[in-house]
Parts: C-alpha cells; sequence; structure tokens
C-alpha cells in the first residue's frame, strides 16, 4: 500500500513532539501538523518544576522550545497546518487539513492536547479585557491590580501564586472547601499573603463597562451573591480535549470517518489501551487527549514514546 507519509503526528506539544523525535530517530517517513505554535499548553505554564533533569526547574516556554529544537534537529517535519478530519478506511488513513489539502498515511498518532474549559457565565465578552487564562501571557497587565481566579487544581494554584508577582491581590474562588491541587502547592499558596481563598464559591457573572470592574460570587451552600471588585478574572477549572475536528468529521461529506467509532469517554477524551491503541488499529493517541488519571508532561512523554513503537510494529505488521 503506498501513502504519502508513514506516520502522521497531530499536535505539537510535548507528546507530538516526543512522538516526532522518536519517529525521526527511527527513520520514519513522518510529518508532524500543528495549527498553532508547537509547544502545546506548556509554553503558557509560568514554571515547570517536576520534569527531570532541571533541578531548578524551567520555564514552561523554555522547555517547549527545547523540546522543539530537539524535535527539528533530528529531522521532524513539522508542518503549520489545521487537521479538520481523519479518515480511517481500512489500512490507508486519510488525513484532511484545512486547506482541503488531503494525506495519505498507514498510522496515525493523535496527541491534539487540551484547551481551558470555560465558564460560560459572560466572560467571553471580557476575553482580553480582563478575563484570561493565562497568567504568564496577561499577568503583567494586573500589577499592584485586584484579580480573581476561579478553581482548585494544580492550574489555579500554581498560576495564582505566579499572578501574586504582579497583582496587589487575588481572590481564589473554588466551588469545595478543600483543593484539588498537589500538596506543595497547596502549602505554598496557604503561606502566600497575597491569596484570599474565597471557599464553596463559584463566579456567577462579571461586569464591567469597557473592562471587568466586579466579578459576581455565589455561595453554593447558602445561595448568597456577593460582588468582587476586580480588575480581571482568570479561568483555570479544568481542560477539554481537543477533539472536535473528530466530531465535526460527523457532520462532513466524508462518509467513513474516524468518529464513529473512535471510542472516547463522556468528555471527549480519546480511549487507548497501554500501547497506545484507540479502537481503530493504526490510529493511536498520546497526551492529555487520552483518558487518563494523571495529565502530566511526563506522562505524556512517555505515552509518546510508547504510541511510536506501537505504530512502528503496526507498520511492519501491515508489510507483513
Ligand atoms: P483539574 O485538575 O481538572 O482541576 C480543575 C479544577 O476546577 C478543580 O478544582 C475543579 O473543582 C474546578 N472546576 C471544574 N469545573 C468547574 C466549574 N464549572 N466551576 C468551578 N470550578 C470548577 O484541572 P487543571 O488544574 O487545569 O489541571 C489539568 C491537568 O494538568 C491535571 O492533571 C493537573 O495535575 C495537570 N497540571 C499539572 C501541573 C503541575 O504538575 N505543576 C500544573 C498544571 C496542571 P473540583 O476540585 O471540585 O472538581
Amino acid at each position: 500500500m503506498q501513502t504519502d507519509y508513514e506516520l502522521v503526528i497531530i499536535g505539537g506539544g510535548p507528546a507530538g513532539l516526543t512522538a516526532g523525535i522518536y519517529a525521526a530517530r527511527a527513520r520514519m517517513n513522518v510529518v508532524l501538523y500543528e495549527k498553532s505554535a508547537p509547544g502545546g499548553q506548556v509554553i503558557v505554564s509560568d514554571w515547570i518544576e517536576n520534569y527531570p533533569g532541571f533541578p531548578d526547574g524551567i520555564s514552561g516556554y523554555d522547555l517547549g522550545d527545547k523540546m522543539l529544537n530537539q524535535a527539528k534537529n533530528l529531522g521532524l517535519t513539522i508542518e503549520s497546518e489545521d487537521v479538520t478530519a481523519i479518515e480511517a478506511d481500512g489500512e490507508c488513513k486519510t488525513i484532511h487539513l484545512n486547506n482541503k489539502r488531503k494525506i495519505t498515511t498507514k498510522a496515525v498518532i493523535i496527541a491534539s492536547g487540551a484547551s481551558p474549559r470555560k465558564l460560560n457565565v459572560g466572560e467571553a465578552k471580557f476575553m482580553g479585557k480582563g478575563v484570561s487564562f493565562c497568567a504568564t501571557c496577561d499577568g503583567p497587565f494586573f500589577r499592584d491590580k485586584t484579580v480573581v481566579a476561579v478553581g482548585g487544581g494544580d492550574t489555579a494554584v500554581q498560576e495564582s501564586i505566579f499572578l501574586t508577582r504582579f497583582a496587589k491581590k487575588v481572590y481564589l474562588v473554588h466551588r469545595r472547601s478543600e483543593l484539588r491541587a498537589t500538596k506543595i502547592l497547596q502549602e505554598r499558596a496557604f503561606k502566600n499573603d497575597k491569596i484570599e481563598f474565597v471557599w464553596d464559591s463559584v463566579v456567577s457573572g462579571m461586569d464591567g463597562f469597557f473592562s471587568v470592574e466586579n466579578v459576581k460570587i455565589k455561595h453554593v451552600k447558602t445561595g448568597e451573591e456577593k460582588n468582587i471588585k476586580a480588575d480581571g478574572c482568570f479561568i483555570w477549572v479544568g481542560i477539554n480535549p481537543n477533539t472536535d475536528f473528530l466530531k465535526d468529521s460527523l457532520n462532513s461529506d466524508i462518509n467513513i470517518n474516524a468518529s464513529k467509532s473512535l471510542k472516547m469517554d463522556d468528555g471527549g477524551f480519546i480511549h487507548t489501551n497501554e500501547r497506545m491503541e484507540t479502537s481503530i488499529p493504526g490510529i493511536f493517541a498520546a497526551g492529555d487527549v487520552r483518558t487518563t488519571q494523571l495529565k502530566q508532561i511526563a506522562t505524556a512523554v512517555g505515552d509518546a514514546a510508547i504510541a511510536v513503537m506501537s505504530a512502528e510494529h503496526y507498520i511492519d505488521n501491515l508489510q507483513d
């Protein structure tokens, strides 16, 4: 079977770039498609101190950049393209790109990652006008200002601590009375005088003239509502998988598409086995886009190494 590539990798975050590094070293005929800047979510993380090899930690941007350069130095082809659908017609997989180009391949690794979840309480109106999902990008705009941060996971706690470098006050609003974040992050947040916790509460709205001026908070137990006067609202309430391009295939004119039989969980994360095989032979998934207990750079990197090994075995067996 003749195809344009042996392997197509979708996504240029830590999982995608690691898959690229392994595939390039295995001298596979491989291309990686990334629709925006390579590096993935990691490049907007302020500081990473749980990825081995960097005893003093490393900025997310630098780590993403190092992974990208490593992949490029090994000869990986990276193209800036938006994948719109995967057609899985038996052994041949067709990748549909936004520019209407179609590419054929024997195997695919989906490493398209995840994106920040929205609250849908009116924040869309204030995007870039006080509402943000990225402290590294927007934190410096809030020097000596008051901000509300939402969430109780690693991202909310770590990024709130980062925000205190600029903001004079950070209200951290969490829907329970206990944080989900790793203990070391909790300890640092509890010690930080600039962070005030608003427990058992959710953000129910926001208002302002040109930009955010008030964030509305609702107590989940009493129903009591109050306003926090704030200049910004940072939302970190988890992540959604970037699998829309698979779902969209259902409504397109593509008659056979991956999403019809690609098993996902209720949240849209892709099911795999321990070999990173999805429910469709020849399609693998790695990193945050798959159903996992732990979503870390270290686990994404491990997934990707396994996915490439499995893809190589799959392709070898096709040739047999
Ligand atoms: P997460 O771990 O899923 O936490 C999301 C938080 O938002 C939870 O505390 C959740 O509350 C809350 N939440 C969810 N929906 C909400 C809603 N509608 N309204 C209000 N609050 C809501 O997500 P994350 O913090 O973005 O982290 C994602 C993954 O990346 C995790 O696996 C995390 O460990 C990893 N990560 C790791 C690091 C690190 O190692 N340094 C840094 C960042 C992220 P409940 O607790 O009540 O469910």
